[in-house]
C-alpha cells in the first residue's frame, strides 16, 4: 500500500504552495486507500516556533486533510517530529562513516565560507571534496572540539557521476556528473542536514511516493545519492512547478494573500480553497472545475499532475468561493455566516431567529464572493442609514399611504406586502420605477442589493415605518 507525507518546516504560516504540496499527497494517499502522514521537520531551530507548527496543524486540519499518523496522533513509526528523532539521525550518519560513505569534519562555519570564496574566486564551483575538508583536521583542533564539547560535522561524500531519476511529472531528469559535491549532514552540534533528515525518516516511514514542489529537484540528487549510499529503495518522486502570480512571476506576498491562514480569515471556505488548489496543477480526466475533497479523491491520478506552471488567480478563488458557498445547505451557511453577524446580533439573538437569517441569506447570497463582504451587505439590516433622501411632494404623499397600508397588515406575508405596495400607488401619478428606488434607498441608503420585496418582508414593519417617517418629516 501507498504512504505519503507532507513534512512541513514550522518556520511560517502555510502557504498556497505548501497546502498544494499537501493536497496532492493527500489525495494519493486517499485515491490508494494508503496513509497520509504529517511529519514536522524542526531541525532549523533557529527558524522553527511551536507557534508555527500549531498554525500549521490548524490550517491543515481546517482544510479537511486530516492524517493517519502525525505528531498529535502518532502512529507505527513516531515520532513524527525531527527534534524528537535525533539520536536516529546519529545512528545513520555513524553507519556512514563507518562504512567510508561518510567523514568527520573540524571546521567552523567561517572557514568552510572562505574555502566556498577561494573556490569561486578561482573560477571553480564550489564542490568541496574530502581532501580540502581534511585539511582542518589537525590534532590541536580535535583537542579544541573536546575542550569545546563540540563533535565534528559529518560530509557525505557525493559520489561524482551521472544520476537520473524518472520523475512522476517531470519524466526523466538528468542532473550530469559533478552537479554537486560533497554535503554536510549533521551539524557539529548534532542537528542533522534537512537531506539527511528526509531520506532516513521516508525510509524508516515506509514513504512509497513523495510528491512536492521543483524548488526541491537540487535536493532530489543528493537525497538520491543517499538512499544508494544505504542501499535502501528511494521512493518515487514527482515534482510539480511553482506556482506564479497572475504576472507569471513566481508567487509572493507582493501577489497578496498568499497563506490558508489569510484566505480562511477573509472568509473563504476551506472546500473552496482546497478546489481552488487542486486545480493548481492537476486537471478533472473531464474538465470539471467545482468539486469536493470526496470527488476530488476519487478523481485524482497521478497523470494528471501537470508540468507547466500553474497560474494563482485571485479572481477564479473568489469565483470558486462564490459557487461553493451557494451550494451550501441552510445549517451550513447558517454556521459559517455567524461570526460576521455576530458584529450586529448576540449570539443568543442569532439562535433565536435562524428563520429569518437564513431568509437573510437567501436574499443576498449571489452577492457574496469573500465572506467578509457579509457584514457590509447586510448592515442595514441593524442599522438606519444616515442619509437624508430627498423626496417628491407626491411621492411623500404616496409613502404616507403606504405606512398606512403596511401598518394594517395583519399577516406579514409577501403576498400581503406587494398589495400594499400596489394599494398605495392606486390613482397616483408617480412611475413604478420611481417609487421602488427611492423606497430602497430610504430603507437601506443605496441603490443596489437584495431584492426590495426581501428587504422589506426582512425589515419588518417598524422598521421601515420609522425610517420612512425620518424622511418624510
Ligand atoms: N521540510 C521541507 C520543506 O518544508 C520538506 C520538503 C520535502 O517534501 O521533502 O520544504
Amino acid at each position: 500500500t501507498v504512504r505519503l507525507r507532507f513534512a512541513p518546516s514550522p518556520t511560517g504560516f502555510l502557504h498556497v504552495g505548501g497546502a498544494r504540496t499537501a493536497l496532492f499527497n493527500f489525495l494519493y494517499a486517499k485515491k490508494m486507500k494508503g496513509a497520509f502522514i504529517l511529519r514536522i521537520e524542526d531541525t532549523d531551530i533557529e527558524r522553527s516556533e511551536k507557534e508555527f507548527e500549531i498554525g500549521l496543524i490548524n490550517a491543515l486540519k481546517w482544510l479537511g486533510l486530516e492524517w493517519d499518523e502525525g505528531p498529535d496522533i502518532g502512529g507505527e513509526y513516531g515520532p513524527y517530529r525531527q527534534s524528537e528523532r535525533l539520536e536516529i539521525y546519529h545512528k545513520y550518519a555513524r553507519k556512514l562513516v563507518e562504512e567510508g560513505k561518510a567523514y568527520e569534519v573540524y571546521a567552523y562555519p567561517e572557514e568552510i565560507e572562505k574555502l566556498r570564496e577561494k573556490l569561486l574566486s578561482e573560477g571553480k564551483p564550489p564542490h568541496y571534496t574530502k581532501e580540502m575538508l581534511k585539511e582542518f583536521t589537525t590534532p590541536e583542533r580535535i583537542r579544541e572540539y573536546k575542550e569545546k564539547g563540540l563533535s565534528p560535522a559529518i560530509y557525505f561524500s557525493m559520489p561524482r557521476k551521472e544520476y537520473v531519476i524518472d520523475d512522476i511529472v517531470k519524466g526523466q531528469v538528468v542532473f550530469k556528473e559533478g552537479t554537486i559535491g560533497d554535503f554536510a549532514i549533521l551539524r557539529s552540534n548534532g542537528v542533522p542536514i534537512y537531506n539527511f533528515a528526509c531520506v532516513v525518516d521516508d525510509f524508516l516511514m515506509k514513504i512509497t511516493h513523495v510528491i512536492r514542489g521543483d524548488d526541491h529537484l537540487s535536493n532530489t540528487i543528493k537525497q538520491i545519492a543517499l538512499y544508494e549510499a544505504f542501499g535502501w529503495e528511494p521512493p518515487k518522486f514527482g515534482h510539480v512547478s511553482m506556482i506564479l502570480g497572475p504576472d507569471a512571476k513566481k508567487l509572493s506576498k507582493r501577489h497578496g494573500a498568499t497563506s490558508v491562514e489569510e484566505f480562511r480569515e477573509r472568509g473563504y471556505l476551506p472546500q473552496a480553497v482546497v478546489n481552488f488548489l487542486a486545480l493548481l496543477g492537476w486537471s478533472h480526466p473531464e474538465g470539471k472545475e467545482i468539486m469536493s475533497l470526496e470527488e476530488m479523491i476519487e478523481a485524482f491520478s497521478l497523470d494528471r499532475l501537470g508540468k507547466n506552471p500553474a497560474i494563482f488567480d485571485p479572481k477564479k478563488l473568489k469565483w470558486m468561493n462564490a459557487e461553493h458557498f451557494r451550494m451550501l445547505d441552510e445549517e451550513e451557511m447558517l454556521k459559517v455566516t455567524k461570526p460576521y453577524f455576530l458584529k450586529f446580533v448576540s449570539e443568543d439573538e442569532f439562535e433565536k431567529n435562524k428563520e429569518w437569517f437564513i431568509r437573510l441569506l437567501k436574499s443576498i447570497k449571489d452577492r457574496v464572493e469573500e465572506l467578509i463582504d457579509i457584514p457590509h451587505l447586510v448592515e442595514f439590516f441593524f442599522k438606519e442609514p444616515e442619509i437624508k433622501v430627498e423626496l417628491a411632494q407626491e411621492l411623500k404623499e404616496v409613502y404616507r399611504k403606504l405606512i398606512k397600508e403596511l401598518q394594517s397588515i395583519d399577516n406579514w406575508n409577501e403576498k400581503n406586502i406587494y398589495q400594499a405596495f400596489k394599494n398605495a400607488m392606486k390613482g397616483v401619478r408617480i412611475k413604478g420605477k420611481d417609487f421602488y428606488m427611492k423606497l430602497r434607498i430610504v430603507l437601506t441608503g443605496k441603490e443596489e442589493g437584495p431584492e426590495l420585496i426581501d428587504i422589506v418582508y426582512l425589515l419588518g414593519k417598524e422598521k421601515i415605518i420609522r425610517r420612512l417617517e425620518k424622511q418624510l418629516g
